[in-house]
């Protein structure tokens, strides 16, 4: 009987468009979308902002990135960043790198970063792997050093991390007709026959759409569609990312960094560094280290985190990162449990249910970002117009952008 008046009285309403997640990449679409004149909401399971770039507050320092982060070297999505926030990017230095042994390559490099990828595969006895990257390596090897393929820009990144970047999404998010819903997970999609509407089951309502756009990381399990059900494959990572507050000094200046031949850690950047809350509360040598951990090495040392983040400092002094003799002064642990659609798999979604399915091709920020700038120059003209009128009323400045790009 519950069962009945749930389904009975659970809450319908229709959009335009329904987008899943709340990346930065997504939220540019979805602003792009609803500056088309469409109705739009965006549903995220996470509390807050950004997907993996979303930001929290530890301790007394705000914004603070809990995953480690950098931007792939595309000009263009540089420049389309820059626009969006107002402010030129600064260049990364040093330059984010990849160590692997006693070696040190620059991150950009990637044929020394996989090829040290074949011989940890090796020593692991992983023989798949190793053909992959051995294949990868050839590849890059080709592309970079016999092709002589050059990256347009060296790495840069906000100034004030990516905090400021999904400050400026929320300005305009704020400023849009755009409804967000946040803590509430779709599980399964109904598409029906004319594929021009669906439904999305949440765990509280029944939403329709004319459209759904999910992207590379959208965890959905089946979308049904009458006498068919498709399971989406994708792959799922599991890191725990741990940040630690560390009384300490560096060994070597580094931003981001990648560790190959470490059990402990695979990643860690200094996300104090472009952080304005640590600059102001943090004390002279501290540091605000993230790391990411390879799945599960945390969450099996449940009653013990203290220790292993002591193991962790002294991995981090082993790998020449540090200066021996520091100490953790606390630290916050985050697992991101990532189920991973490759674009083939995307693809295939998209061509199975377009219109009332599309994708996001969101594998990584700087790639996506070079790849979908040029759909989003109504976005530009919406943050060029919010800052030029920052007090205004907001549903002017949607109207204001509208009526400009008519003409
Ligand atoms: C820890 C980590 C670090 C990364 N670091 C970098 C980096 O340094 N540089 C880089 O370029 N890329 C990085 N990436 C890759 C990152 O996945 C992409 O940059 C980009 O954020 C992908 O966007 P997305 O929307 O596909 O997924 P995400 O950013 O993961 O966002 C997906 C969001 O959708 C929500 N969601 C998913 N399924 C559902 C559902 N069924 N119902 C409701 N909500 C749902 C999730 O809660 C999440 O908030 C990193 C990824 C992770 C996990």
């Amino acid at each position: 009987m519950k069962k009945f008046t749930n389904m009975f009285f659970r809450e319908m309403r229709t959009f335009d468009a329904i987008f899943i997640g709340t990346s930065p990449v997504m939220i540019l679409e979805a602003l792009q979308t609803s500056l088309e004149g469409k109705s739009v909401l965006m549903i995220d399971r996470r509390d807050s902002l950004g997907g993996a770039w979303h930001t929290a507050v530890l301790g007394s320092f705000k914004g603070i990135e809990i995953g480690c982060h950098y931007i792939k070297r595309y000009r263009k999505g540089y420049a389309f960043l820059e626009e969006l926030i107002g402010r030129t990017l600064p260049v990364m230095d040093p330059q984010p790198c990849v160590q692997f042994w006693k070696c040190q390559f620059d991150h950009a490099q990637r044929s020394p970063a996989e090829f040290s990828l074949c011989i940890k595969n090796i020593r692991e006895r992983k023989y798949r792997s190793f053909f992959s990257h051995l294949f990868r390596s050839i590849h890059f090897f080709w592309q970079e050093y016999l092709y002589k393929k050059q990256w347009d820009s060296p790495f840069c990144y906000p100034k004030e991390g990516c905090a400021e970047m999904i400050k400026a999404l929320q300005r305009l998010l704020d400023a849009s007709s755009i409804e967000i819903i946040h803590g509430r997970s779709v599980h399964e999609i109904y598409v029906e026959k004319n594929k021009k509407n669906g439904v999305c089951h949440t765990d509280q309502d029944d939403i329709f759409f004319r459209e759904c756009v999910i992207s590379s990381c959208t965890n959905l399990q089946t979308i049904h569609y009458p006498k068919k059900n498709i399971v989406l494959e994708k792959i799922v990572r599991s890191y725990d990312h741990v940040v630690l507050h560390i009384h300490g000094k560096k060994a070597q200046p580094f931003h981001y960094m990648e560790v190959r031949d470490n059990r402990y850690f695979s990643r860690v950047s200094d996300v104090g560094f472009c952080n304005p809350s640590f600059k102001k509360h943090g004390k002279k040598n501290e540091l605000l280290l993230c790391v990411q951990i390879p799945a599960n090495h945390w969450s099996k040392l449940q009653h013990n985190e203290k220790a292993f983040s002591d193991i962790l400092l002294i991995q981090l002094e082993k790998k020449k990162l540090l200066q021996p003799g520091g100490n953790v002064l606390a630290y916050w642990s985050n697992r991101y449990e990532t189920p991973f659609m490759d674009d083939h798999e995307l693809d295939r979604i998209e061509k199975e249910f377009y219109p009332a399915i599309r994708t996001m091709k969101t594998t990584d920020m700087g790639t996506a970002l070079a790849r979908y700038a040029d759909q989003w120059s109504s976005v530009l003209l919406m943050a060029h117009c919010i800052r030029q009128q920052e007090h205004r009323c907001t549903s002017d400045i949607e109207k204001r952008v509208l009526t400009l790009m008519n003409i």
